[in-house]
């Protein structure tokens, strides 16, 4: 069962909104590995056995994600993580973190099959496409090219200055698909904030499942569920498969 219609109404979307992490793309822990190169400049990669790389890589992931979900700037990120390696002037860390990022994209950003080929077919059918996704300029959009994604804006929370789940994220994304909610489809894998904060803002939203066993189910359903990206056809109204 690639592509569930759990709910979606039966007129086609006129735009759609896409997440990019484990919905579009994978980027294999790029952060982490630009934070690393960070960390062996600070010449403490190769510390002591309490501090090895997994135990380091663990917390860089835990001063990743804090950030992101608090909406902290990445370079306040980096400034962070030096001043906790003992580092008060991190100016030339904050530079090599965002060349790092930029300088990986192509070798570890894989983009989900279809992308390209998908957004392509939905412009042509007169739909509108943009990224949303909670991450910085311009690694985000360096990603979401990397996965083949074009013809719409990239919005990202650094530069609204607001993430998802927060309505007024999708807002933004409304206004740059100019189109209204209840026409939008937001794609995303993230339960909490894709999905209900999609759902919240009165968008309809599906579920990229990303090998995912199970939908919290403490959480509103989604309004359908893709197994693969590339099934995300399926569900427009009289698309061969739909369900
Ligand atoms: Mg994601």
């Amino acid at each position: 069962m690639p592509a569930t219609n759990l709910q979606l109404p039966p007129d086609p979307p006129a735009g759609v909104g896409f997440d990019l992490d484990h919905t579009l793309l994978v980027d294999n822990k790029l952060e982490r590995v630009a934070m690393l190169h960070v960390l062996e400049a600070i010449g403490e990669a190769g510390g002591p056995a309490e501090r090895s790389l997994d135990a380091q890589s663990a917390a860089i992931d835990a001063l990743l994600a804090r950030g992101r979900a608090a909406g902290t700037p990445i370079d306040d990120v980096v400034r962070e993580f030096a001043r906790g390696h003992g580092v008060r002037d991190a100016e030339a860390l904050v530079g090599l973190y965002r060349r790092r990022c930029l300088e990986l994209v192509d070798a570890l950003v894989i983009p989900e099959a279809r992308v390209a080929e998908i957004v392509a077919a939905l412009s042509d059918r007169g739909v509108s496409v943009a990224v949303l996704s909670n991450g910085w300029e311009p690694l985000q959009s360096a990603k979401a090219r990397r996965a083949g994604f074009a013809g719409g804006p990239i919005l990202t929370s650094g530069t609204l200055g607001v993430g998802k789940p927060e309505p007024a994220a999708f807002g933004a994304l409304l206004t740059a698909l100019g189109t209204a909610a209840d026409r939008t489809w937001y794609v995303g894998d993230d339960p909490s904030g894709d999905i209900a904060g999609a759902q919240a803002a009165g968008l309809w939203a599906i579920w990229a499942r990303a090998g995912a066993d199970s939908y919290p189910a403490a959480l509103p359903q989604p309004d359908a569920v893709l197994d693969a990206f590339g099934d995300l056809l399926e569900l427009l109204p009289g698309a061969s498969g739909a369900s």
